[in-house]
This record gives C-alpha cells, structure tokens and sequence, in this order.
C-alpha cells in the first residue's frame, strides 16, 4: 500500500521563533485533529530540523530536510552530511528540487550519489522531477521526466528504489500561482507510475508514493487529490502559514 503523504517545503523562510510556532501549530493541529490517513511531513531550514524533531517526536507528524551533501563526511565546507541527518532524527530529505537544479547546477548524476547516500543513512528522499515551461510547449515533458528518472533512480536495485517517494513538480507550476490542471498531473504521474513498472515491477510501480508540486493550495489541493496516481502533495508557498497546511492536510 502506497503512502499518502503531505511535505512542506519551507525553502529559505522564517526565524527561528516563526519556525517554533509553526511547528508547534501544526503538531497541535494533528493532535487535535488527526491527519486522516496523512503522513505529514515538514522540511525547515537545516538550523531548525532539531527544533522540529525534538517537536514532533511521538505526534504523527515528521521531518525532512531540503538538501543534503553527496559526501560522507570531511573537508566540505558548509555541507550537512546524511549521517548528521540521521543522527537527529529526520525522516526526509528533498533531493533535487528544481531551485537546487537551476540555482545550484545540480545534474541528474549528482542527484543520483545524494539518492545514494540517503538511503545508505536509512533516510528517505523525495525525490523531486519536472520539465520546465518550454520542455512542456515543445512536447518533451515525458522525455525530460523519463530522463530525470533513469540517470538518477533507475540504477536502484528494487529494495533500495521501493523506499524513494518521487514529487513530480512541474517547473512552470512552483511558485507561480499556475498550477497543473487535474488531468496533466494525472497524466505525468501515470507515465511516471508506468516507468517504474518497466524498470522494476507492477507491485513496486503500484507501491510508490508519487507527490504533486506547484502552487498547490487549498483551494486547488481537494481536486488535485482527487486523482487516482496522484498520492499528496509536496507544498511551498502554502506550508508556511499553518491554516492553509492543514486545509491542505484535510484535503484529503
Ligand atoms: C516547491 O517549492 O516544492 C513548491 C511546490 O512550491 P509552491 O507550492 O510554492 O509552488
């Protein structure tokens, strides 16, 4: 059975006392509420990760991180490794979101040593793919995806790819309030559904969590959801203010 699962992708946002009452406001929201089914997911800034996990430690709610060194450890100046991730509890980690891509120059083989050395340090990555807006026009989405894909997960071997969740964020669609219609996420997250059954098996193809991103909100999350192959969201913009996360969360 696949995972329904919500992440808030912070990005580069709040201080440090913003941080603790977002946290807390969610926790006490699902403490309250319950997450109906969901396993929700928050991905501060790296300063505040020990801040979230100590928070959210026994309430149903956990943590990733946004990034993470393709080193083990040593000489990398201003990189967080894998084991340090580990060592306080997160869960997460966002690999190859498309800001890293294009701001940091992240290729798909970078991306695939990161996939690699979370999954040596048992932490799960979220996988992030997606074409930009003039892939899209010209008719390559699928191929650009299917590339992402094969040069950075598809070296796996079953047992290690079955623990990836994959977000499928159209670049066009992050931060831009234009989000996929219903049926172009549907469509991209059945081609991506049915690539994974090519390269591993149908029960694997059928097991994986694969999330929408892309100014997903509350007003849009509920029809977004509603999309058989479409399994949660990973959400910017909208996590970052606690009502709108939970409208989300209640989406489905
Ligand atoms: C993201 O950054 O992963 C994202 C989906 O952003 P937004 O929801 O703001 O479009």
């Amino acid at each position: 059975m696949r995972k329904i699962i919500v992440a808030g992708n912070w990005k580069m946002n709040k201080a440090f006392h913003e941080a603790d009452d977002l946290v807390f406001d969610i926790v006490k929201h699902i403490d309250k509420n319950g997450a109906n089914g969901v396993e929700v997911v928050i991905c501060p800034p790296f300063p505040y990760l020990e801040l979230a996990t100590d928070i959210t430690e026994n309430d149903g709610v956990f943590v990733g991180a946004q990034n993470v060194s393709n080193q083990e450890s040593g000489a990398y100046t201003g990189e967080i490794s894998a084991m340090m991730l580990k060592s306080i509890e997160v869960k997460y980690c966002i690999v190859g979101h498309s800001e890293r891509r294009k701001y940091f120059n992240e290729s798909n083989q970078f991306l695939s040593e990161k996939v690699n050395i979370c999954l040596k340090h048992e932490i799960i990555p979220i996988f992030c793919c997606g074409e930009v807006l003039e892939e899209r026009n010209s008719g390559n989405h699928f191929d650009v995806v299917k590339n992402q894909l094969t040069e950075s997960l598809f070296h796996l071997e079953a047992k290690d790819f079955k623990k990836v969740v994959i977000a499928y964020e159209p670049v066009w669609a992050i931060g831009t309030g234009v989000t996929a219609t219903s049926e172009q996420a549907q469509e991209m997250h059945v081609f991506i559904r049915n690539l994974i059954e090519e390269n591993y098996n149908k029960r694997i193809a059928n097991d994986t969590s694969i999330l929408y991103g892309g100014s997903c909100n509350p007003q849009n999350a509920k029809e977004l959801f509603a999309n058989p192959d479409v399994d949660g969201g990973l959400i910017g913009g909208a996590s970052l203010k606690a009502d709108d996360f939970y409208k989300i969360i209640d989406s489905f």
